[in-house]
């Protein structure tokens, strides 16, 4: 009768996981039920590209490819990212199921990882801004950027409340105390948007690193936060809780571990404090290689480690190489009912809720379209006043702000004309580099430029100061570095260098202006009593006029310190209402 009626039976249409117009939730059971085991461990894999390239990947069905520290296709321009992309794009698209990859990147402070693109101060200097809607900006005109090139993910922001400036990652806290970094996770909203995939420019944001990274003992990067859970919940959660309030799509487990336990392994912090009990729906991704650290040794994962990982909640795990081994390995564990088939279903489903959120189905490709964002003039403006609002005045005898009306400038230090000591770490490489990594303005330049009147002379080390001058300025502080790269666990003074240039310019006579270029406060309590005037700068970036902005008086400095400046380093540990006396306090900042 049905055939002859020409009828269709009285049932729903049975959903297609291809069609836009489906909800989100069915797409992904359809998708899944069409979906064998080997599919399914190969979404939880994601891989650094270089031991991954497209067929590679789309042959595993990984989930995700990424770009470890910085690892960038040569030439490094944004087009040949976008390339890279949508060739990772089309093998996946080839495969049976066609499910696209994620591609996820460290833009930390910008897109850092490509030559040309804007970077902005990192967090610190964002947290000594103190505006909330500024990060939000700043993330937004990022995501732009990194959607240009195609990428979907972004590792950021870092959450992290920097408890020691001992610790190489202070730079990437937005401050020490949970308020401060809670305000800014209207980051995650600059990244995402409103709603994740609601417009071209939005990327999956990751709240990182879960949890207690910014207070480990000692502030040894992946070290061991020996904390109780009180402490634990007050001062490292609330981010997160801000984060998960937002929307975030994407957490990362933190490398290090509480009271001894690896977080890596930590069933109850990451299934059923995080999941369970603040409702984190979207993926909880691993860190880079750490669940190879699990057992404490740094060899190649485990079987053990691998079951570990999943078990405890982790749904993708990031790693630099050996996915074929991982797979195996996570299979056994499968097939020996040591991981729940319940467990890679809701690892699967989460990951695949995201890609679809992103749109990744219906516009897998790179945004060619915004390339000309990368690095543009609107986002370099940002930057800029991004500098300016970070600029912290700590001491000033009323030598500033300088004037602009001719005379003669003297400018030293080593991080006055440099471009790879202004940006800091995770810039065009994971451990950034001294020197012409990218384009930008110096501080050098910024003060030449705001002060087109005046004869400003440039001397590295201080040479050839005399009392002809009105005042001079040096820039000095730390070099790039990154992570446990950066840990320095003996001290934080000024080095020798930097010492001799302003004890130099200092017998001249002439008024000295020092401005630190750090990730963090130093130790200067012994020097600091010689100088005219003091100003933070933190790691501005590529924008240095926002430094002269702020010295000729362009924009009064109303940076506040995001962190306790220490009296000297055997405080350390130190922070606001601690009990001891520091330099600077929390919040502390002058103005003209
Ligand atoms: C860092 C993460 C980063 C990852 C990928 C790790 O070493 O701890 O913050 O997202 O590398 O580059």
């Amino acid at each position: 009768a049905l055939l002859t009626t020409g009828l269709a039976p009285a049932m729903a249409d049975p959903i297609d996981y291809r069609d836009p117009t489906a909800p989100i939730p069915e797409r992904v059971d359809d998708l899944m039920s069409r979906m064998s085991l080997d599919d399914k461990l190969g979404q939880m894999v994601q891989v650094e590209r270089v031991a991954a390239p497209p067929e590679e990947a789309a042959k595993h069905r990984v989930g995700s490819v990424l770009s470890g520290g910085g690892s960038a296709p040569e030439p490094n321009t944004p087009e040949a990212w976008a390339d890279m992309y949508d060739a990772y794009q089309r093998a996946a698209l080839d495969t049976p199921l066609g499910i696209p990859l994620i591609y996820g990147v460290d833009a930390v402070h910008g897109h850092n990882n490509v030559q040309g693109a804007t970077i902005y101060p990192h967090n610190i200097g964002l947290g000594a801004a103190g505006d909330p809607d500024l990060v939000q900006r700043i993330s937004a005109a990022t995501a732009e950027e990194v959607a240009a090139t195609g990428i979907d993910w972004d590792f950021a922001p870092c959450l992290c409340v920097a408890r020691d400036d001992r610790w190489g990652r202070t730079y990437e806290s937005f401050g020490e105390t949970p308020e401060q970094v809670t305000a800014m996770a209207s980051a995650v909203t600059g990244l995402q948007g409103e709603q994740l995939g609601g417009s071209p420019t939005s990327v999956l944001a990751t709240a990182k690193h879960y949890i207690g990274d910014g207070g480990t003992t000692g502030g040894d990067d992946q070290g061991n936060a020996e904390l109780s859970e009180q402490e634990l919940r007050d001062v490292h959660l609330p981010p997160f809780q801000a984060a998960i309030d937002r929307g975030v799509g994407s957490v990362m487990v933190s490398y290090s571990s509480w009271n001894d336990v690896k977080l890596h392994a930590n069933r109850y912090l990451v299934t059923d404090v995080l999941k369970d009990e603040l409702g984190f729906d979207g993926l909880v991704v691993s860190d880079y290689d750490a669940i190879d650290k699990i057992d404490g040794q740094e060899e190649e994962f485990t079987r053990d480690e691998v079951r570990d990982s999943v078990n405890a909640g982790l749904d993708m795990i990031m790693m630099s190489e050996n996915h074929e081994l991982f797979l195996e390995y996570l299979r056994a564990e499968v097939d020996s009912g040591q991981v729940p088939m319940e467990r890679i279903d809701d690892a699967n489903r989460r990951v695949l809720t995201k890609k679809f959120e992103l749109g990744l189905f219906e516009n897998p490709f790179a945004q060619r379209d915004l390339l000309p964002s990368v690095g543009s003039a609107e986002h370099r403006e940002l930057a800029r006043e991004a500098v300016r609002e970070s600029q912290v005045l700590l001491k000033n005898d009323g030598v500033l702000p300088l004037s602009k009306d001719g005379g003669k400038l003297f400018v030293a230090g080593k991080n006055a004309d440099d471009i790879g000591n202004q940006t800091g770490g995770w810039t065009i490489t994971w451990q950034g580099s001294s020197g012409d990594i990218t384009e930008g303005t110096t501080i050098l330049d910024g003060i030449r430029q705001a002060a087109p009147d005046t004869e400003v002379t440039y001397s590295r080390d201080g040479e050839g100061i005399d009392d002809s001058y009105g005042a001079a300025v040096v820039v000095v502080g730390e070099t790039p570095y990154a992570e446990y790269e950066g840990d320095r666990p003996e001290d934080l003074k000024l080095d020798d260098e930097d010492l001799a240039t302003i004890a130099k310019l200092r017998e001249s006579g002439v008024p000295v202006v020092v401005v630190t270029v750090s990730g963090r406060p130093l130790d200067i309590g012994g020097e600091v009593e010689g100088w005219n005037a003091l100003l933070a700068s933190w790691l501005p970036g590529t924008e240095g006029q926002g430094v002269a902005d702020v010295l000729f008086g362009d924009h009064a400095p109303s940076g506040k310190l995001p962190m306790t400046w220490m009296g000297s380093f055997d405080q350390q540990p130190i922070n606001a209402g601690d009990g001891q006396q520091p330099l600077f306090p929390l919040g502390f900042g002058l103005t003209y």
